[in-house]
């Protein structure tokens, strides 16, 4: 890790860190020397398997467990990481679920809990952070966001509606912020191979990519590395970063 692309003595914060997406994003933003704070909601022998693969290539971990969908643990989780690090430099908002059907049949309770998690926890996560960023002058703020909520896709209207709440409330978020010197992206993964997507039809979703394959936890989390800890990405904010191999050109 190069000097300039170093996190070394910072804390970032990861929802949703033990699996998936959000466990290549831990382990990407470790890489960069920053300490990583993992959180999770159900998967603890996960988040413990990520911040034991942290600590053993040499890096600084611990895990966290909080709903981020309610408010009273997030604020708790929030307060523990400032109690135990001091400081918070980076969030990355990834924890999210699908609960899909079509429209005509969408139970409430799956248009509720998706938008509570998908959107409600980023708003919860972000507000709690804003403060001691605003004490240290300083942080990025990273929501994993989708393509669909770009384009829409039938099935996912809940889903849909949260992703593209979310690019709302960035944008929004990066406006009140940018002058304290924080900044507020977006990643938007097309699809990658994860839990979340193990029921899709990735053979019909693959005609669609223009490069031809699916993308990887990697490359979802290099994107998230990107704005978190280069330099370079200092002078980006309000902007959404599609990782989707061509899938949404807009
Ligand atoms: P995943 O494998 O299903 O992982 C979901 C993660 O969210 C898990 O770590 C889970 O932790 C966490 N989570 C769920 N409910 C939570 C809660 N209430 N509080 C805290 N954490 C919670 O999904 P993924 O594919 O990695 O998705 C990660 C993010 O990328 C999501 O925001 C998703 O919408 C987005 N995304 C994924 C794709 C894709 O193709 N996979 C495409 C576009 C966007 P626990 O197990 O501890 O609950």
């Amino acid at each position: 890790m190069s000097p300039a692309t170093s996190l070394s003595g910072q804390t970032t914060l990861v929802t949703g860190g033990g699996r998936g997406i959000g466990r290549a994003i831990a382990l990407a933003l470790a890489e960069t020397g920053a300490e990583v704070v993992v959180n999770y909601s159900s998967s603890a022998s996960a988040a413990a398997e990520v911040v034991s693969t942290i600590q053993d290539a040499g890096g600084k971990a611990y895990a966290l467990q909080a709903n981020v969908a309610v408010e009273s643990e997030v604020e708790a989780l929030i307060k523990e990481v400032l109690e135990r690090s001091g400081r918070i430099d980076v969030l990355v908002n990834n924890a999210g679920i699908t609960r899909d059907g079509l429209m005509m049949r969408m139970k409430t309770e799956d248009w509720q809990s998706v938008l509570d998690l998908n959107l409600g926890g980023v708003f919860l996560c972000s507000r709690a952070v804003i403060r001691p960023m605003l004490k240290q002058k300083s942080g990025r703020i990273i929501n994993i966001t989708s393509v669909v909520g770009l384009i829409g896709n039938a099935g996912q209207a809940n889903y849909a509606a949260a992703k593209a709440g979310v690019i709302g409330l960035t944008r929004s978020t990066a406006r009140e912020l940018a002058s304290r010197g924080i900044t507020v992206n977006a990643v938007a993964p097309g699809f990658i191979a994860t839990d979340m997507t193990k029921d899709l039809d990735a053979e019909g979703i693959l005609k669609n990519i223009p490069l031809g394959r699916f993308g990887t936890q990697e490359q979802v989390a290099g994107a998230v590395r990107f704005l978190a800890a280069d330099p370079a990405a200092s002078y980006i904010t309000g902007q959404v970063l599609q990782v989707d191999g061509g899938m949404v050109m807009a």
